[in-house]
C-alpha cells in the first residue's frame, strides 16, 4: 500500500515535506513495462541511446531552477548542489567516448580458430535496479543509472527517503523525452520498496552503508542477481616527513570538509610523521578555520547542515569517545544546533589511536583526526588498520616517494599529493577503473569502461566453416 513519509528539512528541523511513496505492489506491472520498452531501446543502438540522454540532458538543462531549488532544500547546501546538476552532462560526455570505443571493439570480429570463427558480442541486463544515498541525493541516483541506460538496460531508481524533494522535478524531465520515459523510473520510500525492488531486476546497484550493503547482498543473493555495491569508506591521508606541508594541509582540510564531509571518499583520518606533525597541525588548523558554515542564510559559507539528524548524533558520539579516551579537539568541536539544523564546524582532533570510534567508524563529517606515526612500515599499517578499502591519499616530497607508499595501501584509489583527484572532474579523457576494497563495496568498477561493461553480460557466437 501507498503511504506517505514526513520529511526533515535539515536548515530548520521541521517535517515541511510529505513523501508519497511507491506501493511495492506496483513493482511487478512496473518491471513487466520496463522490459519490454527495453528491448527497443537495445534496437535504438547506441547513437540512438546517446542521442536520447542528450535530449534529456537539455530538459534536465531546462529544468535547472526548479531542480536546483528542489536539491537545495533536500541538503540544506547550495555549492555542492550546484555542483551535482553539472555532473550530468559530463558523464553523458564522457560514457559517449567510452561506449563508442567498448561497442565498436566488442563488436568485431575476434578471432578465427581454423573451422571456428569467433566473434564476441554484449548482452545488457534487461532491467538494472538502482538503490541511492541522502548525501549526494541527485547524481547519487545517476551514477549507475545512466551507464545501465547507455549499455542498453531499462533502470528502475529508488532514490534516499531522507532527500527526495527532487524526484518530482526530475521525473517531469524525464517525462518529456519518451524514449528516456519508456526505459526509466524512479520509485519512492524507503527500506521496504528498496528491498522489495530487488526482486524484480536482473542487476542490483546499491550505494550506502556497509550493514545496508549486506542486507542488499543477502536478499540479491537469494534473487540469484549480481549486486554491484558502493559503500562506506574512511579514507587515510599519509602525510611524510618530505611533503610540502601547506600543501598537504589545504587539500587535507578540502578533501575532509567537502559537503560538510559527509561524502564516500572523505579524508576522515591523518597519519603525519612525528617530526612535521605540530608544524602540520598547525596549518591543518589554519585552513580549517577558513571554511564557513552557510549559516545563517545559503550564501553565508560553503558548508551546509548535517543533513542526517542521527549522523549528528553519531559524529558527537565519536567526538565523545574521543576525547573521553584522551583525544585533543584542537578546533572546531562537536555538531551543535542552531535555527533547528545541526551544523558541524570543521573540526581537527589529536592524540588519537586505533582504541576511539573516530579512527575506526566512518563518522562522516568534517572532522579531521590527526595520529603521528615513526616510520613507513608504521603508516602503511595504521591506513591499512581497517574494515575499510574506499581511497586514500599520500603526501610526499616527490610523487616517486608517495607512489611507493601508496602500493601498500590496500584501497581502490589513491591520490598523490591531493585528495578526491578520482571524484573531481578529471576531463573527458578519463578512463580510469577502480574498485573498492574489503568492506567499502564489491564488483566491478563503477568509472571507467567497466562502468558500462559491468551492465552487459559477455556473449560469444561461435561460427563453423
Ligand atoms: P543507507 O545504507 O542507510 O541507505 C541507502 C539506501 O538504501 C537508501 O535509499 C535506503 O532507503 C535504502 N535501504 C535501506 N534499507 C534497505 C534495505 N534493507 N534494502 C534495500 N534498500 C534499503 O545509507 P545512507 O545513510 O543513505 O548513505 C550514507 C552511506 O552511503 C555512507 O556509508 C556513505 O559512505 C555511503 N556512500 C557510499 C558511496 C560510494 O560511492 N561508495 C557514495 C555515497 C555514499
Amino acid at each position: 500500500m501507498s503511504k506517505t513519509i514526513p520529511v526533515r528539512n535539515p536548515r530548520t528541523g521541521q517535517y515541511d515535506f510529505e513523501l508519497r511513496t511507491t506501493d511495492p505492489a506496483e513493482l511487478p506491472a512496473i518491471s513487466a513495462e520496463l522490459r519490454r520498452n527495453q528491448q527497443r531501446w537495445q534496437a535504438l543502438g547506441l547513437e540512438g541511446r546517446l542521442e536520447a540522454l542528450n535530449a534529456w540532458r537539455r530538459e534536465v538543462e531546462r529544468q535547472r531552477e526548479v531542480l536546483l531549488a528542489a536539491l537545495v532544500a533536500d541538503t540544506g547546501r547550495l555549492v555542492e548542489s550546484e555542483r551535482e546538476m553539472l555532473r550530468l552532462p559530463t558523464s553523458i560526455d564522457k560514457l559517449a567516448i567510452m561506449a563508442r570505443e567498448v561497442f565498436a571493439e566488442r563488436s568485431q570480429r575476434l578471432r578465427s580458430l581454423g573451422h571456428v570463427e569467433v566473434h564476441g558480442g554484449l548482452s545488457p541486463f534487461p532491467l538494472v535496479g538502482v538503490i541511492s544515498p541522502w548525501n549526494f541525493p541527485l547524481s547519487s541516483s545517476l551514477l549507475d543509472t545512466i551507464p545501465a541506460l547507455v549499455a542498453g538496460c531499462a533502470a528502475i531508481v529508488k532514490p534516499s527517503e531522507v532527500t527526495p524533494r527532487f524526484v518530482a522535478p526530475l521525473v517531469e524531465t524525464i517525462k518529456r523525452v519518451p524514449e528516456i520515459a519508456a526505459v526509466l523510473r524512479y520509485v519512492t520510500g524507503g527500506k521496504d520498496i528498496g528491498e522489495a525492488l530487488i526482486g524484480h531486476v536482473d542487476a542490483v546497484c546499491f550505494t550506502g552503508s556497509v550493514p545496508t550493503g549486506q542486507k542488499v547482498a543477502e536478499v540479491a543473493a537469494r534473487a540469484f542477481i549480481p549486486a554491484f555495491l558502493e559503500l562506506g569508506g574512511k579514507d587515510p591521508a599519509v602525510v611524510t616527513g618530505t611533503a610540502d606541508l601547506d600543501r598537504a594541509a589545504a587539500s587535507v582540510v578540502q578533501g575532509a570538509v567537502a559537503n560538510a564531509g559527509q561524502v564516500c571518499v572523505s579524508i576522515e583520518r591523518v597519519y603525519v610523521a612525528e617530526p612535521v606533525a605540530e608544524a602540520f597541525v598547525g596549518k591543518l588548523v589554519d585552513k580549517a578555520r577558513e571554511f564557513r558554515l552557510a549559516y545563517p542564510t545559503l550564501q553565508d559559507g560553503t558548508l551546509g547542515p548535517i543533513i542526517l539528524e542521527r549522523q549528528a548524533h553519531t559524529i558527537n558520539r565519536h567526538l565523545q569517545d574521543a576525547v573521553d579516551k584522551g583525544a585533543v579537539i584542537r578546533c572546531g568541536g562537536p555538531v551543535a544546533q542552531r535555527g533547528g539544523g545541526w551544523w558541524a564546524e570543521p573540526t581537527v582532533v589529536t592524540g588519537v589511536d586505533h582504541t576511539m570510534e573516530l579512527m575506526t567508524e566512518e563518522t562522516f563529517g568534517p572532522v579531521i583526526p590527526v595520529m603521528t606515526y615513526r616510520d613507513t612500515d608504521e603508516a602503511v599499517r595504521l591506513a591499512n588498520d581497517s574494515i575499510y578499502g574506499l581511497s586514500g591519499a599520500v603526501f610526499a616530497g616527490s610523487a616517486g616517494e608517495a607512489l611507493a607508499i601508496a602500493r601498500r595501501i590496500d584501497v581502490g584509489a589513491v591520490s598523490i599529493n591531493g585528495t578526491g583527484l578520482g571524484t573531481a572532474a578529471i576531463g573527458e579523457g578519463d578512463t580510469h577503473e577502480k574498485n573498492a576494497f574489503k568492506r567499502s563495496g564489491l564488483s566491478g568498477s563503477r568509472l571507467g569502461y567497466d562502468s558500462i561493461t559491468r551492465f552487459m553480460r559477455k556473449k560469444a557466437y561461435l561460427v563453423a566453416d
